[in-house]
């Protein structure tokens, strides 16, 4: 009930109570509530806020960021009260290893960061990976934690907020990279990337629309009769300067910038206005096409696809959208919607990479997937390791009794295609037989192999 406001006492009691109010409703926008560390919001403004206080005074301040190792894994097989926990347990020991002035956040998820005037920067750094590699009981069970940590530094490395995170998130990405539970400072070699990056971003953004971006194929053999059944479509930038550029080269950090959509789009439509009449003379059945497990993640993609293809001379039938584990298993309900509507319009998918995840054809037979690629990485064990040759004669044998078609990746000698084909695999692929090439150059091999003779062709 309010005071009525009959007094100068009562006012100034009322007052006090909505000041009062005022900063708990503060404080608890500005608090993550599973640490009681700031969260993010209210971390970027205090950022921002030393950053101008340190300009006026010259000091230098240091941007931790700290990101848990395998904190899915533990969250997966724990449960998820098991991961908040952890995170709690942490946020608690950041909090109780703070030195005076500094700011602690959560910025979500298991990514914390610290704001810090600490000027022995590497000291303050392994005390962070100490304190997070310390044994934590969950559930009465002992868990090995740990973190990696990425700094840089105010105002030698970066001049405003949102570079110092972009270079400290950059010297993380290695201390992760390298293994985990270390930490790495932004230096001459991370600016170097940096700007080799930012130029890259660039051209690529021109590159899409100029058309840089073009299908290469190669070609994809049934085992049994050596024939080329189909082609699979693998992107390439003609750079202007630098020559011929491959997806390594580009593709991750399209998939960062999230232009990766666009770049799936434009090879698709070329690859389909290239390959259509290749299907309809007769000279492959099939065309595989990759998409990122970004573009996976969009509810619409499959729609889309279909209208896209609708579009085109290739027939639905032809097509065959090549998708990865790793989509799978992050969202497996969305996977089904998308592979029992591209389905329905006679578009197969094939699970790309097989060989390198966790999962196994068992648990793949839920869903609508005719074929499978075994990963190159196995296909190189092939008479070297035993144990390889026995896992993939093993695999081809379960695939046969599941109705799986399996399409062996990177086959590069005779060894392995013969011991492919003894072993039951249906299709091969790999430099042993040809590697990628322009439409052009695929299409005079089609020729070649697989089309009627030279005056038939002419005169069809
Ligand atoms: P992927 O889908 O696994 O494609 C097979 C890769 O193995 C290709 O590399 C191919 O050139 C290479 N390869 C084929 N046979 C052999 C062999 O016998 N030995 C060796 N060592 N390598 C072989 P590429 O063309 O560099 O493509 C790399 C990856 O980039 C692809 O792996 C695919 O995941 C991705 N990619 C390619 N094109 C596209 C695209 O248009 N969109 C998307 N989202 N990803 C693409
Ligand atoms: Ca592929
Ligand atoms: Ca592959």
């Amino acid at each position: 009930m309010p005071h009525p406001p009959n007094s100068l006492e009562a006012l100034a009691a009322r007052v006090a109570e909505l000041e009062a109010e005022r900063a708990m409703t503060l404080r608890l926008a500005q608090t993550d509530s599973l640490t009681g560390l700031v969260n993010r919001g209210a971390f970027t403004s205090g950022l921002c806020e030393r950053l101008e206080a340190a300009r006026d005074t010259g000091a230098a301040v240091a941007l931790f960021v700290i990101d848990l190792d395998r904190f899915k894994g533990l969250n997966d097989s724990l449960g998820h009260h098991a991961g908040d926990l952890l995170l709690a347990e942490l946020g608690q020991r950041l909090r109780d290893d703070a030195d005076p002035g500094e700011l602690i956040a959560r910025l979500g998820g298991d990514e914390f960061a610290v704001i810090s005037g600490d000027p022995d920067v590497a000291a303050r750094a392994e005390r962070l990976v100490a304190a997070l590699a310390q044994p934590a009981q969950i559930y009465g069970r002992q868990v090995a934690p740990g973190g990696s940590v990425g700094v840089a530094v105010f105002p030698r490395d970066a001049h405003d907020a949102a570079d110092l995170q972009r270079f400290a998130d950059m010297a993380l990405y290695r201390a992760k990279a390298r293994g985990g539970r270390a930490w790495s400072a932004f230096d001459a070699e991370l600016r170097a990337e940096s700007e080799h990056r930012r130029t890259l971003e660039a051209e690529l953004r021109r590159a899409i629309p100029a058309g840089e971006i073009v299908p290469w194929f190669q070609p994809i053999v049934e085992a049994m009769t050596g024939r080329v059944v189909g082609v699979e479509v693998l992107a390439r930038w003609n750079h202007p300067e630098k020559g011929l550029l491959s997806p390594a080269a580009f593709v991750p950090m399209a998939e960062e910038l999230s232009l990766i959509r666009s770049i799936d789009e434009a090879v698709f439509e070329a690859a389909c206005a290239q390959t259509a009449p290749w299907v309809a003379q007769g000279l492959i059945e099939l065309v595989a096409c990759n998409v990122s497990p970004r573009d996976l993640l969009d509810p619409g993609f499959s729609r889309k696809l279909i209208g896209r293809l609708a579009a085109t001379e290739l027939p639905a039938t032809a097509l065959c959208v090549e998708i990865t584990e790793t989509f799978l298993v992050s969202d497996l309900g969305l996977a089904r919607r998308h592979i029992e509507r591209l389905a329905a319009k006679g578009v197969r998918v094939a699970l790309d990479d097989f060989g390198t995840g966790y999962s196994n054809l068992r648990a793949l037979m839920a869903l609508p997937i005719q074929t499978v690629k075994l990963d190159r990485s196995l296909i190189d064990g092939i008479g070297r390791d035993p144990r390889v040759s026995k896992l993939i004669a093993s695999m081809l044998h379960a695939a046969r009794s599941l109705g799986v078609r399996i399409t062996a990746e990177g086959v590069e000698d005779e060894g392995q295609a013969l011991f492919l084909r003894s072993a039951g695999c249906d299709r091969m692929q790999g430099y042993f037989f040809a590697r990628p090439m322009p439409g052009e150059a695929m299409e005079a091999l089609l020729r070649d192999v697989n089309g009627p003779p030279l005056e038939l062709a002419a005169a069809s």
